[in-house]
């Protein structure tokens, strides 16, 4: 209680010291970086000031209270933050969600001969509805959405196929993926009991990042991603600004936090990225001579 009063004691100075300031310096957002960074080691001062002034006061606070006054915490009512319905369970798409594939058709899809990164030009989709999803026929190229995308959450299913014989392993068993922008591969692979290379396997960053932990199942059941993708930003033509960035659930399990990716997928050998400016881009299903099936597939545009 005591120390709740000393924060609010706190906050109440900083806020009555920044009244004090003539109108228009205050830190609302003007455009102006210099400005906004001078506004900012103005603040600092000030709070250093009184940091000093109720110092004992101060070294009483939790570091959660302490965090709050450097904060400058506010409560903001608006815009209120937009409500959305989610689904019936959580691997149902929310109000906000586009679905991408239902089961029902392909319209969302277009096909490439190749990927990722092509070459190969655009053709209509010759995957098949079966096994509950979508296929690819021994015939097909990777699958990829029509609509190009930036930042997003994706959700998607997948199951590798049954009957293939023991002598199949390897990066040849049940080997898929899903291509982001057309660039970064995340891997799918029967991975429950098939050694390959880690930075491989189901839920690689393939030939980047090994998954945290191998929570495959077995091949001919139903598996998910949650992907979270933040699309690079770009200094020049060949030079990220801030890298893609990327966190995978893969059943439930958090497997990649985070990571910045290097540059796109290459195969094979060690990685040699070149980085080519690249705008928003589709998401790709590779296809890599295996009839792994697809379902469910929404995203999120952020
Ligand atoms: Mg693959």
């Amino acid at each position: 209680m005591k120390q709740l009063f000393i924060l609010m004691l706190l906050l109440i100075s900083f806020g009555l010291s920044n009244a004090q300031q003539p109108a228009g310096t205050k830190t609302k957002p003007t455009g102006d970086q210099k400005s906004q960074m001078e506004q900012l080691q103005a603040n600092y001062a000030k709070q250093a000031e009184l940091v000093k002034k109720f110092k004992s006061s101060f070294d009483s606070l939790t570091p959660m209270q302490k965090n709050m006054f450097f904060t400058e915490i506010k409560h903001i009512m608006d815009p209120e933050v937009p409500k959305i319905e989610p689904g019936k369970i959580d691997s149902d798409p929310p109000s906000d969600a586009v679905v991408l594939f239902n089961g029902k058709d392909l319209n969302e899809w277009e096909e490439v001969s190749r990927g990722p990164g092509g070459p190969g030009g655009k053709k209509p989709i010759t995957w098949i509805l079966k096994d509950g999803g979508m296929q690819p026929t021994s015939a097909s190229g990777t699958a990829q959405t029509k609509r190009v995308f930036r930042d997003f959450q994706l959700h998607i299913e997948w199951k590798t196929p049954t009957g293939l014989p023991a002598t199949v392993t390897g990066q040849d068993r049940g080997n898929s993926g899903v291509i982001i922008q057309g660039n970064y591969e995340v891997q799918i692979l029967d991975s429950y009991s098939n050694r390959t290379y880690r930075n491989g396997q189901a839920g690689a960053v393939y030939m980047q990042y090994a998954p945290l932990v191998n929570p495959s199942r077995k091949e001919g059941e139903w598996q998910t991603y949650e992907i979270v993708y933040t699309a690079p930003r770009f200094k020049d033509n060949t030079n990220y600004f801030t890298p893609p960035r990327i966190t995978i659930i893969y059943n439930g399990v958090l497997v990649q936090n985070n990571v910045a990716i290097q540059g796109p997928t290459v195969f094979p050998g060690i990685p040699q990225y070149i980085i080519k400016e690249h705008g928003d881009g589709p998401i790709q299903l590779q296809q890599h001579g295996n009839p792994t099936t697809f379902r469910n597939i929404w995203i999120r545009e952020l």
